[in-house]
């Protein structure tokens, strides 16, 4: 069950984290992984190691918020192995602080990074999946894009805008056979949550009813569900993967 055999995946924000252990399951599970991030040397280390270990994979170079580059990604996506199944806008960032000190810059690259990213990603993803009458596109958001956070506005509205961007285009695209879904993660223990302070730490902890934080293998479990088959009824929808975080 939840086979990706013969699916060619683009997986954004692969060199490490929730994008690399995603990677690394879709492999498993039978894909052809393009693996994607702005820096070369833990792409290619990535891609690497998937096929020394038996999978199949590809990398990439791209900045999502540069449209052209992504363009670019996807087209040799296609001229390289003639279709794209699943596209995983997952290239994310933060630049914390209090709306009184937040600058246009911080908000800028932060909505430029994680929401014009996955417009861009969405955009180009289309006229390949519609030419195939197949295809899955999940967004990898937020619980703060549905609650919201202190010292976080920029990020939960582009995560919040991401999820509208989401329903948006599954109504536009569901009559095609492409589904369109995000993940919103809770508290999950990588790079990104590494600068925390333990303080903040303690707080969220007390606050998860699964009593643990998050792994990045938690959301790639459920980024498989959405991908397979067996998940085409599920489309517009943001599925929160945070050990009950939210209905705490
Ligand atoms: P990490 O910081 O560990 O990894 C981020 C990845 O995105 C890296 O591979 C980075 O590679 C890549 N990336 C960043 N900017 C760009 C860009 N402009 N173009 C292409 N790639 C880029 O983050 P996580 O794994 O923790 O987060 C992954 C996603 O999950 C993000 O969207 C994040 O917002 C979301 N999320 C994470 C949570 C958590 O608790 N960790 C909670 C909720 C959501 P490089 O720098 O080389 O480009």
């Amino acid at each position: 069950m939840f086979n990706l055999n013969n699916k060619i995946a683009i997986i954004t924000g692969a060199s490490r984290g929730i994008g690399k252990e995603i990677a690394k399951l879709f492999s498993k599970s039978g894909a052809h992984v393009v693996c994607v991030a702005r820096s070369q040397k833990e792409i290619e280390t990535l891609s690497k190691s998937i096929n020394d270990t038996g999978g199949s994979s590809s990398f990439q170079i791209c900045d999502v918020s540069d449209e052209d580059s992504f363009d670019f990604l996807i087209k040799k996506t296609i001229q390289d192995y003639k279709k794209l199944d699943i596209l995983i806008n997952n290239a994310g960032i933060t630049k914390d602080s209090l709306i009184m000190r937040m600058n246009s810059d911080d908000w800028d690259k932060v909505l430029d990074i994680n929401l014009k990213g996955t417009f861009h990603g969405i955009k180009s993803a289309m006229r390949p999946m519609m030419k195939n009458k197949t295809g899955r596109i999940i967004n990898i958001t937020s619980i703060v894009g549905l609650t919201g956070n202190a010292g976080q506005a920029n990020y939960a509205a582009s995560k919040a805008g991401i999820i509208g961007l989401t329903k948006s285009v599954a109504k536009e695209v569901s009559k095609r056979g492409i589904t369109v879904n995000c993940i919103a993660p809770g508290w999950i223990q990588t790079n990104m949550t590494d600068e925390l302070n333990e303080n903040i730490k303690e707080e969220f902890l007390k606050r998860i009813p699964i009593n643990r934080i998050g792994t990045p293998k938690d959301i790639a479990y459920t980024a498989l569900f959405l991908a397979s088959d067996e998940a085409s009824y599920i489309t517009g929808q943001t599925i929160t993967v945070d050990g009950g975080r939210i209905i705490n």
